[in-house]
């Protein structure tokens, strides 16, 4: 069937070095890519200590950044770039494409109409299978989703500015050679641009911000739980192209999870958080965490001073105890 396959299991990329440019967030000129597991940062606070999972970091990183920034004109808080080509060379890139891409028909590299070139995403991992015949009318295009939280999957052009926005660096005449997701090559010519960047992000942590019960849902307005409820949508379809996965620890099996993309893998981690812990921002650093305490407040015992000190210079401050 003459299929090559690119095993993304558990693992992520990022490259040690991001640049800004024309709107657009790429690898910067001799940056170097790197493999690694996110899931490795990933675990339940111990006790009453909170926890840092890795993707409280994306939720701090954006804490300051509403719908109406990722509209035009884009203003943005000072600093914004700087913090997030920093953020990326620890995490990388959040993978929008590879969250919304199902499959994707491709013309064949040498010109033959009747065939082309299939991408298709598998259980954990992507697979080009060449010498797709066509039959009838030549057809190519991509199947995705054309919003990240957008449950139904509909079928593109391969030419369309949901897929070309993230290769505004690849020539047309390059497409027919267009790496396999997950291949080094891949990352090379892959870039997101900041809007849809900020967009995704704002739109995983709506799901998950809006997805934590502030009260017993049976004491829940009518409007409250409706609006809970969009939240909850937003987590599950973000968390839908997650799939379990079984690995070895010496003699036993143990339960993990694979996401095509780190949206994906952090839409699971905060989902596995809010099961029963609460994912929380401090109001004195104002950071997020996670916690198991039904009572906590505050991310660390320093925290809770600087809030009490901060009442006693100024006695009318509100805020919680
Ligand atoms: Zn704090």
């Amino acid at each position: 069937m003459d299929t090559t396959q690119e095993f993304f299991g558990d693992v992520w990329h990022r490259f040690d070095r991001y640049d800004y440019d024309n709107g657009h967030i790429f690898p910067a000129a001799g940056a170097k890519l790197e493999a690694y597991r996110p899931w490795d940062a990933f675990g339940p606070p111990k006790g009453k200590d909170s926890r840092l999972n890795p993707y409280h970091s994306l939720l701090d990183l954006i804490r300051d950044i509403e719908w109406y920034n990722v509209i035009p004109p884009y203003k943005l808080p000072s600093g914004l770039i700087d913090k997030l080509l920093e953020w990326c060379s620890e995490h990388g890139l959040l993978g929008v494409l590879l969250h919304q891409l199902e499959s994707m028909v491709l013309p064949d590299p040498s010109g033959n109409m009747h065939e082309g070139v299939r991408y298709v995403k598998t259980g954990a991992s992507w697979q080009k299978r060449r010498r797709v015949q066509l039959i009838g009318e030549t057809v190519y295009g991509a199947i995705v989703r054309r919003g990240l939280t957008d449950p139904e999957l509909s079928l593109v052009s391969h030419q369309d500015p949901l897929i070309t926005q993230f290769f505004p660096r690849l020539p047309p005449e390059d497409w027919k050679d267009l790496p396999l997701p997950f291949a080094a090559d891949f990352w090379k010519v892959y870039s997101e641009p900041l809007v849809t960047f900020l967009s995704a992000a704002i739109e995983f942590r709506d799901g998950v911000q809006g997805s934590q019960l502030s009260r017993p849902i049976e004491r829940m307005s009518e409007d409250d739980k409706m609006s809970w409820n969009r939240s909850m949508a937003k987590l599950r379809v973000l968390t839908s192209t997650v799939n379990t996965l079984l690995y070895p620890e010496h003699s036993t099996l143990r339960l993990g999870y694979v996401s095509g993309s780190l949206l994906g893998a952090f839409s699971m981690m905060a989902t596995l958080d809010l099961s029963q812990r609460r994912v929380l921002r401090c109001p004195a650093c104002r950071n997020s965490f996670t916690t198991k305490s039904q009572a906590a407040l505050y991310c660390k015992k320093s925290c809770r001073k600087t809030m009490q000190m901060r009442r006693h210079r100024d006695p009318n401050r509100k805020g919680p105890a």
